[in-house]
């Protein structure tokens, strides 16, 4: 028998009843100029949650306008850094007082676990605003010893500045709706550019709600604009001849449309992008450690990870023994609604993706890999449910080995020579992440190594932290959000000369 679901908090409830929500530009609450409200549906029972306003190019218009007016009258990049530093970290401050109603607004928007909303995605974005608080008075230039050959006696200073890029447009996508939008955020602000955020369709509340903190924690009008809407906002903001750069997390399909988007002015890119990340278990790994490691890769956030560890290259050995104690994993994994206390994976976000995902297991079958847990290929009832499905009999060749499927689906494949295994495992387009479990040092160094991928874990997986960076090699994307490098995106180097003698 199902548990129940809980009910939302008083604050939640009231954030997503009554007239629909406005959008922020300006340091004003606004409604679209001309694209009406659409729904936001509850993926657990396929509910109207909230109407939000259809944001399209004219609201664009006006936020880049509302963003370039702050940014040229300087009253965010040109105020006190501390002052700035002071603002983000009240900024973490104010999610981590609002951390609840936040989880819970994610949890009902994306359909994730609330206790998951409370105890990743929530943290990590408190302590994201806390890191990039630090980082906003310590972004510094540097002194270089110059003397041009062709004045030998001149002496000169050069120095370089860090200055903000200047207009940013951020693109984000709906597997974490509230830590993309931090994970752009965080580096932007700390750096002063003033910023037009566009969520996902289908998740856009936790980052309005971000949006009342934003302005309570003090920001400037037109430092952060939001526009809700879908892709065709999303695309004027990638196209808009006043945006200096546009940072995108997505689909490489629609990150593809981003980069010719943006020729128009030549504005610079960042793209995090989709993966297929491979999953590497040696036989000599602590075989029940890493079996529910990589368990866990796949099945955490119901596969909806750009780096879920979707392909299990397993030594031959144990091949068996992993791959069972994996299906054991998902057959015991207990789907609902992501506000039932006892629901380890709540639904898939859309129907959209619900269609894609049990598509792709019904192609799997036809290609010929077995599903030894899940495999179902139709939806029952209300709401995005889809069982974690382990394929065991799978081919490198197979569709949904090579395709990113974006949902609880791993394929299984063995392998006994390792030079065989680094050539499958890095035979795929994309180069997001990957898992290696051994208990050799050396081999998992090597290993390491031999990966294409921007993130390696090994004996681990799924870990991250506001220091360290993420991104992608090849069809992954480029960039580095977090960390120090995250900066660089944000910022424009100048180099200043002067003569001093
Ligand atoms: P998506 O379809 O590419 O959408 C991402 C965002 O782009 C949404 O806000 C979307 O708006 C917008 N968009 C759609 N068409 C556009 C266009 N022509 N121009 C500009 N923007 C446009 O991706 P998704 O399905 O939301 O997210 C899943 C994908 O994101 C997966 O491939 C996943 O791997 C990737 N991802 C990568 C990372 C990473 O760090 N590398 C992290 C998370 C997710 P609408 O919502 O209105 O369509
Ligand atoms: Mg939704």
């Amino acid at each position: 028998m199902a548990v129940e679901a809980i009910e939302p908090s008083a604050g939640v409830k009231s954030f997503l009843n009554g007239a629909p929500k406005k959008m922020l530009i300006g340091g004003n609450w606004v409604d679209a100029l001309e694209g009406g409200t659409f729904d936001v549906l509850n993926p657990a029972d396929e509910s109207v949650l909230a109407k939000v306003q259809r944001g399209g190019a004219a609201d664009i218009e006006r936020a880049v306008k509302a963003a370039r007016k702050c940014f040229e009258e300087g009253t965010f990049h040109r105020m006190s850094v501390h002052e700035r530093s002071k603002m983000l970290y009240r900024l973490s401050e104010l999610v981590e007082a609002n951390l609840d109603e936040l989880a819970q607004l994610e949890s009902l928007d994306n359909g994730k676990p609330y206790a998951v909303a409370k105890a990743a995605d929530l943290p990590l974005v408190v302590e994201h605003f806390r890191y990039y608080a630090g980082w906003a008075d310590k972004i510094t230039g540097e002194t270089i010893p110059v003397s041009p050959p062709y004045d030998p006696a001149g002496r000169y200073l050069n120095y370089t500045l860090r200055e903000p890029v200047g207009v940013v447009g951020q693109i984000i996508p709906w597997n974490f709706p509230l830590l993309m939008a931090a994970w752009k955020l965080g580096a932007a602000l700390a750096t002063g550019n003033s910023i037009v955020l566009k969520p996902a369709e289908q998740t856009p509340l936790s980052a309005l709600r971000l949006g009342e903190l934003v302005c309570e924690a003090g920001f400037p009008a037109g430092v952060l604009n939001i526009v809700t809407g879908f892709g065709d906002a999303g695309a004027a903001l990638a196209s808009h001849p006043d945006v200096d750069k546009v940072a995108f997390t997505g689909s490489t399909e629609v990150g593809r449309k981003i980069v010719e988007a943006s020729a128009g002015n030549l504005k610079r890119v960042t793209l995090e992008l989709g993966g297929k990340s491979p999953n590497v278990i040696f036989a000599d790994a602590d075989i029940e450690a890493a079996s529910a490691a990589a368990a866990s890769a796949i099945f955490f956030n119901h596969g909806q990870c750009c780096c879920a560890g979707s392909r299990m290259f397993i030594e031959e050995k144990v091949f068996d023994e992993v791959v069972d104690r994996v299906a054991d994993v998902a057959r015991k994994i207990k789907v609902g609604p992501g506000m039932a206390p006892d629901t380890d994976m709540g639904p898939l976000v859309s129907q959209e993706q619900l269609d894609r995902v049990l598509g792709f297991i019904r192609v799997g079958i036809e290609e010929g890999a077995s599903p030894i847990a899940g495999g179902e290929t139709e939806k029952s009832g209300k709401g995005y449910y889809c069982k974690p499905t382990v394929f065991k009999k799978a081919k490198n060749t197979m569709t949904m080995v090579r395709e990113e499927i974006f949902g609880p689906v791993v394929a299984a494949l063995p392998f006994s020579k390792i030079d065989e295994m680094e050539h499958h495992a890095n035979d795929t387009h994309y180069g997001l992440a990957a898992g290696v479990f051994t208990s050799d040092v050396g081999k998992a160094h090597r290993t390491a190594e031999a990966l294409r991928a921007g993130t390696v874990w090994v004996n681990c997986y799924n870990m991250f932290d506001a220091a360290s960076p993420f991104g992608g090699y090849k069809q992954s994307g480029y960039g580095r959000e977090m960390g120090k490098y995250a900066l660089d995106n944000y910022t424009q180097i100048k180099s200043v000369w002067m003569k001093i003698g």
